[in-house]
């Protein structure tokens, strides 16, 4: 295997710069990131800090002067410096604890990574969980490698018409403007393996990027050996119907597990992030049974090594297959070679009966995988409740799925002035320690941070969510939209003093983002206060087959050009990792809304906590265990068997209580002012609560510690201990 990575020409001076553009640890690396700053601070923020497209475009003159500035020059060799030391201090947290597995690979499946804004290949949560989770497996030593897709057109790039309707535009990705490198087979091709699929071969390249230690791989078949109608595969996530998605699945799994072979990666454990990646277990079952293995026993020998985890309680979020199709897209041959192929089928057999040939992708992956887990309390419920059909309807409790709650990675999502207050209140090693397990000790001392320097913060924060708006309304003006409604719908009336509340994320009926606008004179009233005015900020994309979800977005938007609301409810376009740092960063206040329990768990709140950033939201997801009482709000939940309509109108009731009742008013409570201290020290008090219970609990290095203990080297020991798989299997049906 040989790597294609041709950079700019460097000064030898500076030549290590390009190492450190194609490592993603930069994005969690202060250090790297204000060297990269310095290189050229306008370009750096016009590449939406992407070092590797600064680099490119920064021009030789530049880079040669670099290379003699006494003012640069020691800020890149400490940085050098601190890289070499972080590769060549001790041990890490995996090496310590599980010594005997420290270079045992653990393979990691997921449809979606969000790492950075550059490298597009996600839709929202399920990638940016994924992204950190690599990260985070990175500190901790974890000997993770990841598999997912290479969409060479990424996820759509959401413009409004003006009207409000969502339209999908489609710009390539240019691998040369990302850390992405394209892997070659032994002889130079630049496939790696290929697949079965229609009745022909498709061959199978891979990009590698790094993620830290850990590399993901990256699969594509835009290949000239191929046929076009295979070409255009992985073009773009999520997009076209059932077919093109079957195959898209069928790259990823059978691929997957392809493509390490070819690398010569061995995994002993596997992780399917979501029922997208089935088709891994299930060509690995396939493998062994090709080997001579009893379809039983090949069943039982994934299933010790695999882990699963499910995302969903919405039934339209898991992939189901016909048998027709499946087979019309593998040709008949495969099937003939597989003795067991009617067992194989019927491990996707969904088992409510909904259709005995269809092959539904998270049923198979639960009787493919010793370990289910959902992604918080509530959901591990909720998934018990839906899938103990697979276990005879025993009762719920007795079904043996579990859960592991999300956490988000600390480095990447909190800011770097709440990181540089924390360290003066926090034990001097701490950012050390979030990669250790005594998280719990640490964190009570962020209620030490002093209220007037974070309030500072916080308001500086403030601008730059509306500089971010400005500029936004910008290209609106300049591109598509000369008129003044559009611009007051960017948010360009908004100032930075009032309450301003955040809301973002994927515009699914049941997130409820039009909820706050039942009644409309109540809003109103709550926003055009002249004393204690509040402001909010939307932002978020509807799958592009999601009629109505693109309603809702569309109502939002028409509210954000209402003359009555002054200006102050603002959307901002193209909701992805750049927006959501500075929304979560920001507002004042993060609001989630979705009708329990539909959420399986929500990140965003925990983002936005890290920064201090208090969240009210319905009991649902996280936020069910997360709320502590004095680190944000909660609306109670309705009473049970309520109709939908009940239902929103209670939390409907219940936010505005809340937000009329508490919140406007801790918010305005300035017990200072005329004192040249305006900070609200009730406020203050419930932020650095939320930056405590998030920090301490919340985190992707506290997430994958559980995964590792409970998840991982269970499954490296390939242990089967107490194993209680669904009845369906065992008997074989
Ligand atoms: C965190 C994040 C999400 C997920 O947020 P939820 O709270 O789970 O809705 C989606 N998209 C982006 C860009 C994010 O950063």
């Amino acid at each position: 295997m040989t790597v294609d990575a041709r950079g700019p020409g460097l000064p030898a001076r500076i030549g290590r710069l390009w190492e450190f553009a194609t490592n993603l640890s930069w994005t969690w690396n202060r250090e790297a990131r204000s060297v990269f700053r310095a290189i050229d601070p306008p370009l750096w923020r016009r590449s939406l800090n992407n070092p590797v497209a600064l680099l490119r475009e920064v021009g030789d003159a530049r880079l040669r002067a670099l290379a003699g500035d006494p003012a640069f020059l020691p800020r890149y060799d400490a940085l050098c410096a601190a890289v070499d030391a972080a590769a060549s201090r001790g041990s890490t947290w995996f090496q310590r604890r599980y010594p005997e597995f420290a270079a045992t690979p653990i393979a990691y499946f997921c449809a979606e990574f969000a790492l950075h804004e550059s490298i597009p290949i996600y839709s929202g949560g399920l990638g940016v969980l994924a992204g950190d989770h690599l990260k985070a497996a990175s500190e901790l030593g974890v000997p993770l490698v990841g598999v997912g897709l290479m969409y060479a057109h990424g996820y759509f790039d959401q413009t409004l018409g003006p009207d409000g309707w969502q339209e999908d535009a489609d710009d390539p990705l240019d691998p040369q403007l990302t850390p992405l490198e394209r892997l070659r087979g032994a002889d130079g091709a630049p496939w790696l393996t290929w697949i079965q699929g229609a009745g022909r071969r498709i061959h199978v390249g891979a990009w590698r990027v790094r993620v830290g230690r850990v590399p993901l791989y990256l699969l594509d078949t835009d290949l000239d050996e191929n046929d076009p109608a295979d070409r255009d595969l992985s073009h773009q996530l999520y997009a076209g119907g059932v077919d093109h998605r079957l195959r898209q699945e069928a790259l990823l799994g059978v691929g997957g597990v392809r493509v390490l072979a070819a690398l010569g990666v061995e995994p002993q454990a596997w992780h399917a992030n979501e029922g997208h990646a089935a088709f891994m277990m299930v060509e690995r079952v396939r493998g062994l049974i090709r080997e001579g293995l009893p379809f039983p026993d090949a069943v039982a020998r994934v299933r010790a090594s695999t882990a699963f985890t499910t995302h969903t309680p919405v039934p339209a979020g898991h992939d189901v297959f016909s048998h027709s199709q499946m087979r019309d897209w593998t040709g008949e041959k495969f099937w003939e070679e597989i003795e067991a192929r009617d067992e194989l089928l019927g491990l996707g057999l969904h088992p409510d009966g909904e259709g005995r040939d269809r092959f539904n992708m998270t049923a198979a992956a639960i009787r493919l995988s010793r370990r289910v887990n959902g992604v918080s309390a509530r959901h591990g419920h909720v998934s018990r409740e839906i899938w103990r059909g697979l276990w005879d309807r025993r009762p719920a409790r007795e079904v043996p799925i579990g859960h592991v709650t999300n956490g988000v990675h600390l480095e990447t999502w909190m800011n770097e002035e709440i990181i540089g207050l924390l360290d003066a209140c926090l034990p001097p090693d701490w950012r050390s320690r979030p990669h250790d397990e005594h998280d719990g000790a640490v964190w009570p001392g962020a209620r030490k941070l002093p209220a007037e320097a974070l309030w500072r913060v916080r308001q500086r924060l403030k601008l730059r969510l509306l500089d971010l708006m400005r500029e936004e309304a910008r290209r609106r003006w300049r591109e598509h939209w000369p008129e003044a409604e559009h611009l007051v719908g960017a948010g360009t009336l908004m100032s930075p003093q009032p309450l301003t509340i955040g809301f973002a994320r994927r515009f699914a009926a049941y997130k409820r983002a039009d909820l706050v606008f039942r009644d409309r004179d109540r809003l109103l009233a709550l926003l055009s206060d002249p004393g204690r005015p509040v402001q909010l900020v939307f932002a978020g994309k509807a799958h592009p087959r999601d009629e109505e979800g693109k309603r809702v977005l569309q109502r939002v938007y028409e509210h954000t050009r209402d003359p009555g609301f002054e200006g102050r409810i603002a959307f901002i376009e193209n909701y992805g990792l750049h927006t959501a740092h500075c929304l979560v960063k920001g507002v004042d206040l993060w609001l989630n809304l979705p009708r329990v329990p539909l959420e399986a768990c929500g990140t965003s709140g925990m983002k936005a906590a890290l920064n201090g950033v208090p969240q009210l939201a319905t009991t649902d997801g996280w936020w069910e265990e997360g709320f502590e009482g004095d680190n944000g709000w909660i609306i109670p939940r309705a009473p049970d068997g309520s109709s939908e309509e009940k239902v929103d109108r209670h939390d409907h009731e219940h936010l505005f209580r809340l937000l009329e009742d508490e919140v406007v008013p801790l918010y305005y409570d300035r017990p200072g002012e005329g004192s040249g201290d305006d900070a609200p020290a009730g406020w203050l008090e419930r932020a650095r609560r939320a930056i405590e219970v998030a920090a301490a609990r919340f985190t992707a290095g506290r997430m994958v510690r559980e995964y590792v203990r409970d998840y991982y080297v269970p499954a490296l020991r390939g242990s089967a201990d107490g194993d209680d798989p669904p009845t369906s299997t065992r008997s074989g049906e």
